[in-house]
């Protein structure tokens, strides 16, 4: 008989892991608290424009495709991907722009133009952090780490030495690249994983190295497109998903996972596989106290967690011929504000990353108009300083927009803005139960990655599996697709 699987929670976590239960055979119904699939992979659509709610930069489009070899389908016949060039289009407040590009004849040019150390620089950091990544996409992204004895044997280690991750991002780049603007260029793309490069271990630089070794894309129709196609191939297999359900308790009985409680009633299964936020559903979900194991309520609280975003979404009445798809606009005192967003203030100097979908897609904003989001770092709700209340928001949404009127060609902005919302800390926290309204869940320190971060299984409760930001390997759309794969192998492990 088919075994049931109920999964907590239809992120992009959750969706992958129904889709690769379903075509192992099990029968899988997903529980989702609001109206609308995706998590925090979301849209906001008017009559003119689409907005993509929070992820934008499209990473190795290889993790993305291979889900449909699962389910025994070809990617092109849900999805078009398209490559972007220039990959960044970056913003000085000195009035300089920068297009990095990924043909390596145009970045040398431009590297060439600051000085050719740099550019020398940058590439051996480059060449330095794709071993880095090499080793650990083998060795820590694409394994799980279910006993102490998968981290701590001989052979991991060795590889973890090989990575060398204990010095900062920044002081890591700075070996390579005097350049303060290169520098910060490759730091602001390290925050993506909610983590300070001037703090953080020097791992992320992966993230500025894969952009750069393998491009950014762009999915037709937005980043939402991706939750179509995994929620079109659920139904085509035969799954289900209920939307609008509240899972109020993860069901234990005798050290088994046995079902769900919902605000509709009681859903009996054989295994229960958890992407509401790790943090959350250990406090909120799971009553047992047996079952926390070392993840206690005092423990919860006490883990470090990444920082939070805010985002203006702008409905443009014209077309700005001078952004491109990707942006950044690196302010003054870029260090000390990004800083803040680690220290419970927001900054006074924002440094923004503006995402602008419709320069190459019609269907995020139609006639000639534009759909931006402009996404500034900001401390999660651990802090509690600040309130983002109407009063924040107002005020700080005109610190965005003189800041973003200084760009050379966006001087009128505000004056042809015909939509705009806002996404907070708050609204992260209520919408998705993130903890504490973060972007990116557990902060991916060297104490809470590998090893040492929640695994895909749970230790002390059977049948009990979790999947998302906040467990290994951690955030980003394309690790949590690592670890919807991830939680999958081990279930069929412990199925046999
Ligand atoms: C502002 C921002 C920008 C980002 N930019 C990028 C980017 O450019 N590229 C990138 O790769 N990644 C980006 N990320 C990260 C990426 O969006 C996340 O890592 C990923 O979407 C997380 O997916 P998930 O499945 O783990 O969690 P979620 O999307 O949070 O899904 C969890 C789901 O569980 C549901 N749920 C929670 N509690 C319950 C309950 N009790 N009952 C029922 N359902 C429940 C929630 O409603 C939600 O739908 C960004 C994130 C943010 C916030």
């Amino acid at each position: 008989m088919e075994k049931k699987a109920l999964i907590v929670g239809a992120g992009v976590g959750g969706l992958a892991t129904a889709v690769r239960l379903l075509s192992k055979g099990y029968d899988v119904k997903v529980y989702e608290k609001e109206e609308r699939v995706g998590g925090k992979i979301n849209i906001i659509k008017t009559d003119d424009f689409c907005f993509d709610l929070t992820a934008s930069i499209l990473m190795i489009p290889d993790v993305y495709k291979e889900i449909f070899d699962w389910a025994g389908r070809k990617y092109e016949d849900y999805l078009e991907f398209i490559r972007l060039e220039p990959f960044y289009r970056v913003n000085y407040s000195d009035g300089s722009r920068y297009d990095f590009s990924t043909d390596l004849t145009k970045l040398v040019d431009l590297l060439e133009s600051t000085s050719r150390e740099d550019s020398l620089g940058y590439i051996k950091f480059i060449g330095d952090a794709y071993r880095k990544y090499l080793i650990a996409n083998q060795y820590f992204l694409q394994k799980s780490f279910r006993n102490i004895s998968n981290f701590f044997n001989p052979f991991t280690l060795t590889k973890a030495l090989q990575i060398k991750t204990f010095s900062t991002t920044y002081d890591y780049i700075s070996k390579y690249i005097k350049n303060e603007k290169l520098r910060q260029f490759i730091c602001f793309q390290s925050l993506y994983m909610g983590i300070s490069p001037y703090n953080g271990p020097n791992i992320y630089t992966l993230v500025p190295t894969i952009s750069q070794l393998y491009g950014l894309w762009y999915l037709k129709g937005g980043m939402y497109s991706y939750i179509i196609a995994l929620q079109k191939m659920i139904n085509e297999l035969g799954g289900t998903i209920e939307k609008g359900i509240n899972v109020e308790e993860i069901l234990i009985s005798e050290g088994k996972a046995v079902g769900l409680k919902t605000d509709k009633g009681i859903e009996k299964g054989d295994i229960v596989v958890c992407n509401a936020d790790f943090p959350y559903a250990m406090k909120e979900l799971i009553k047992d106290k047996k079952a926390k194991g070392m993840y206690t309520d005092k423990k919860i609280s006490k883990m470090k967690y990444s920082c939070s975003t805010f985002i203006m979404y702008l409905g443009l009445k014209k077309k700005y011929q001078n952004l491109s798809v990707h942006n950044f606009y690196i302010n003054d005192d870029f260090k000390e504000n990004i800083e803040y967003s680690f220290e419970g203030k927001l900054p006074v100097k924002p440094s923004l990353y503006i995402y602008c979908p419709s320069r190459i897609d019609q269907n995020m904003a139609i006639n000639s108009k534009e759909s931006l989001n402009i996404m500034v770092r900001v401390p999660n709700l651990y802090f509690d300083e600040i309130k983002w209340d109407k009063k924040t928001i107002h005020s700080f949404r005109e610190k965005v927009i003189n800041t973003i009127s200084r760009i050379k060609g966006l001087e009128d902005i505000e004056e042809n803005i015909i939509y705009e919302s806002y996404l907070t800390p708050k609204k992260l926290q209520s919408l998705f139960n993130s903890y504490y309204g973060t972007a990116f869940g557990l902060s991916p320190t060297l104490t809470q990655t590998n090893y040492f971060r929640p695994d895909v299984k749970s230790q002390n409760i059977k049948n009990l599996y979790f999947v998302g930001s906040s467990v290994h390997p951690g955030t980003g759309v394309s690790i949590v697709l690592f670890s919807s794969k991830l939680v999958v192998e081990e279930i069929l492990k412990d199925e046999k």
